[in-house]
């Protein structure tokens, strides 16, 4: 009996512990939340005045779905994938322009284009088809970077069949323009929370980083979110990367969405998540797909290397529930203690 489970629900979500200051005469607290690209968002922020900006954020997201959205099938990505566009705005270049770098720095770990790949196993628009080993190999044929470019505002692709998937790089991305317009508006400090990947900007007025609370695995989907150790930062994206929250299981066996665009087949190993710290959360975002893709070695190897990244990744045991954690030499975990 084949069954087949779908579980549409953001990776895994960082958990934030707010701290509000005694001080008088400081920037007011104001968070606002709402659903995006089919997730929930929270955006938190300390003003003067303690002016709510609710409706100049989700006007912002508006522009962002019409141009990057792949739930939105008149976006401009849409458009694209269906060679019906070719010109691009300021987000489509933002977004191609740092996947490309990403996409050279991981040796195609991260790459948009395995969209055919994404939708062929079922993770995309479409039902999962009979995937053979023929059928991998002739979908790869439109897989690579490499196989698309931009040349004055304008898309131009290898062939017709070549499509761009964003969703690993995306949200990421819209945190960032929120926090960039939240700054231009007088903001003191902000942490924008897409489906639990966010970015944060300055630090709050008691003089303090963000705290973000790191997940355990929960035993099911309806257990309450745990965590042990929490992060304090500032001016730093995060964004994680995981399965054990969205998969497919046919015939018993667990699919993950994460496809390696090398091999393309969806990846095999036992890490969890891949929670990354990087300079922008566009840039974590990406990252901690790629991470996902590289596998546990691969994986530390690359972010050890790195000065400006640093990453939180969970590991599953041998026995069904037991799980290990890796932190990046830079990572400065704190316990309940520090609080
Ligand atoms: P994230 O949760 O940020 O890791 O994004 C996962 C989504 O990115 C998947 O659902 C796919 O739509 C897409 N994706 C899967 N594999 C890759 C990959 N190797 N590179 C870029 N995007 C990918
Ligand atoms: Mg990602």
């Amino acid at each position: 009996m084949t069954t087949t489970k779908r579980i549409i629900i953001a990776a895994v979500t960082a958990l934030l512990i707010s701290s509000c200051s005694m001080l008088e005469k400081e920037p007011k607290l104001v968070r606002i939340s709402g659903v995006v690209f089919g997730t929930y968002y929270t955006v938190s922020y300390y003003e003067e005045e303690g002016r709510v900006f609710q409706h100049e954020i989700d006007s912002i997201f508006d522009d962002f779905n019409s141009s990057l959205s792949f739930y939105d099938k008149e976006s401009l990505l849409s458009r694209i994938n269906r060679n019906e566009a070719t010109g691009v705005d300021d987000y489509f270049v933002a977004v191609f322009n740092r996947a490309r770098e990403i996409y050279v720095e991981t040796d195609g770990a991260f790459d948009p284009t395995v969209f055919p790949l994404v939708n062929a196993w079922g993770f995309g628009l479409s039902v999962r088809e009979e995937m053979t080993p023929e059928r991998v190999d002739s979908l790869l044929n439109y897989v690579g970077f490499d196989r698309i470019r931009l040349e004055n505002g304008n898309i131009v692709k290898e062939t017709e069949d070549v499509q761009l998937d964003f969703n690993a790089i995306a949200k990421g991305y819209a945190a960032d323009i929120i926090c960039d317009y939240l700054v231009y508006r007088g903001v003191y400090s902000c942490l924008v929370e897409i489906g639990g990947d966010l970015a944060t900007r300055g630090l709050k007025p008691d003089g303090t980083g963000w705290r973000i609370g790191l997940e355990i695995p929960a035993a099911d989907m309806v257990s309450p979110q745990e965590w042990d150790y929490f992060v304090e930062i500032h001016d730093t994206g995060l964004a994680t990367s995981g399965d054990y929250r969205r998969y497919q299981e046919v015939d018993g066996k667990r699919y993950s969405h994460t496809i390696d665009p090398v091999t393309g087949y969806p990846v095999e190993h036992n890490m969890l998540s891949a929670s990354v710290f990087a300079p922008d959360g566009m840039s974590a975002d990406a990252y901690a797909t790629a991470l996902m893709v590289m596998g546990p070695e691969r994986a530390i190897e690359f972010v050890e290397a790195r000065e400006d990244l640093e990453a939180y990744l969970i590991l599953a045991g041998e026995e069904d529930g037991e799980f290990s954690f890796y932190a990046s030499t830079g990572l400065e975990l704190k316990t309940r203690d520090d609080l």
